[in-house]
């Protein structure tokens, strides 16, 4: 199989998400507020899989709306997320550069897509999602749903980018996958497996891609850099850092794993664009 690692933009983001303080609503606050000095630029990476039974796509990242110049442009930012997360974020995704886009380079339209697999509802994750309307499905872990209409996730996670399209929920399942035991086979080979890995939200799932002995693990928000896992640092930005530590060590028993061809979080800045052949 083949993976394209795709960058499609980057977020300016807080300083202490990736490496944080403690997840509460005080500091994502602190978060919101956080002068441009004080934050650091993070790539944003989707996945494309070159699988047998065809092409499928892992999350999103921004949409053109986004930034319609290529560059970071807050009044743009506003017209797609509301204020908290565009102050969140900064986002930015430069020409010719998000998914869709991409996509039309390599001569892949959104029907081409078998499948498009969300791995959680944050909005990196899902404002590209529209523009890849007419994909064959569209794959969502129930929890993950079932917890964005409730709690704060009503506020981190907006319905507008995604509540119009024709979206699948999964239900995980018990498994002896991932640090809950709770995971989704897509195809029932193997080859694809959403994982549950909460921390970061509820339901988010990693992604377990398996071709023979050798596997690849997209860990989604689960961790942003290895350090995460390898110095036993939770991410500042979640919903849970008990459960995010738990997920943690669970990533660093995947990465020891023989067969482990790559692990890849969705912000790292040391990943690079390029294509995994496994
Ligand atoms: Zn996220």
């Amino acid at each position: 199989m083949k993976l394209h690692i795709l960058r499609c933009g980057t977020m300016r983001v807080s300083e202490t998400i990736p490496f944080g303080d403690a997840v509460s609503l005080a500091n994502t606050r602190r978060q919101l507020l956080t002068p441009d000095s004080k934050r650091v630029t993070l790539p944003n990476f989707c996945y494309l899989l070159e699988h047998p039974q065809g092409l499928y796509l892992i999350d999103t990242g921004w949409c053109r709306e986004i930034s319609p110049k290529g560059s970071y442009d807050a009044r743009a930012v506003r017209s797609v997320l509301p204020a908290p997360l565009a102050a969140l974020y900064h986002p930015q995704v430069e020409e010719c550069m998000t998914a869709r886009e991409q996509l039309a380079a390599m001569g892949i339209c959104p029907e081409d897509l078998a499948g498009v697999l969300i791995t959680h509802l944050d909005a990196d994750n899902t404002a590209g999602l529209r523009s890849l309307r007419g994909a064959k499905r569209i794959i969502l872990p129930e929890d993950e749903y079932f917890w964005a209409c409730r709690t704060v996730y009503k506020a981190r996670q907006p319905w507008s980018l995604w509540e119009d399209l024709p979206i699948e929920r999964i239900y995980y399942r018990g498994s002896p996958l991932g640090p809950n035991r709770w995971a989704f086979d897509l195809l029932g080979d193997e080859s694809i497996t959403m994982v549950n890995v909460p921390g970061h939200t509820d339901g988010m799932a990693a992604v377990i891609l398996r071709h023979g002995s050798s596997f690849v693990l997209l860990c989604s928000d689960a961790a942003f850099s290895p350090r995460n896992w390898r110095e036993g640092i939770a991410p500042g930005f979640g919903f849970d850092r008990k459960k995010m530590m738990v997920g943690l060590e669970w990533i660093a028993q995947m990465e020891r794993e023989p067969g482990c061809a790559a692990v890849l979080c969705s912000h790292d800045p040391a990943v690079t664009a390029k294509m995994i052949e496994f």
